[in-house]
């Protein structure tokens, strides 16, 4: 049996050998293509990596292989894909840039409310729990209060943040129960890891 394993061991430590030397004599015989501003004309920026960037397609996204990261790969893209596009100039395709950053960022800030409403959902719903007081006392008087506290200290803006926590009984009574059956998961996992009871 020893035999056997350390057999195997010695045969997959050099078929990981193997791979990663090939890997290396690749990578040297690859041509890494770089980004050229000048690439916009054919509505083409980048990403991924800075040393071996991928085109990136302006109008609809789609990504490219770095070996693609030349004027005729670029070209062709843009003629067979968007030809309504195809006489547009640098200008045109910079705005449409532009515009895709800032969808994103806003993209970024809208997934970020809501996991922070999500979050505030489930530490009022702890709150709510651990002074036992009924599940509704969430919807009738913490987020009517904070409604009105923030309101008053911050301005009308803010008050349409708070108002995307939920704070309904039903989800109280979710996120009490949820809260409460990751706790009992933890503590079994403890417990089952736990070697000795006596300790
Ligand atoms: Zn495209």
């Amino acid at each position: 049996m020893d035999k056997f394993l350390r057999r195997k061991d010695s045969s997959s430590s050099t078929d990981d050998e193997e791979p990663r030397t090939s890997v290396t004599k690749n990578l040297k015989k690859v041509v890494k293509r770089k980004y050229d501003e000048d690439y916009i004309k054919y509505g083409f920026s980048w990403c991924g990596d800075e040393t071996a960037p991928r085109p990136q397609c302006i109008i609809c996204g789609d990504q490219l292989s770095n070996e693609s990261m030349v004027p005729s790969k670029l070209k062709r893209h843009l003629y067979s894909s968007h030809p309504s596009c195809a006489n547009k100039d640098k200008q045109y395709f910079k705005r449409c840039l532009e515009q895709n950053k800032k969808q994103k960022k806003f993209m970024k800030s809208a997934v970020t409310v809501s996991e922070k409403a999500l979050e505030a959902s489930y530490h009022v719903a702890k709150l709510i729990a651990r002074q036992k007081k009924p599940h509704t006392v969430g919807e009738t008087l913490i987020k009517p209060a904070c409604m009105k506290i923030v309101r008053l200290m911050l301005g009308p803006n803010e008050v349409k943040e708070v108002n995307k926590v939920s704070l309904f009984a039903d989800t109280v009574k979710r996120r009490i129960h949820d809260m409460s059956s990751d706790i009992l998961g933890t503590l079994i996992k403890k417990l089952l890891s736990a070697e000795k009871f006596d300790d």
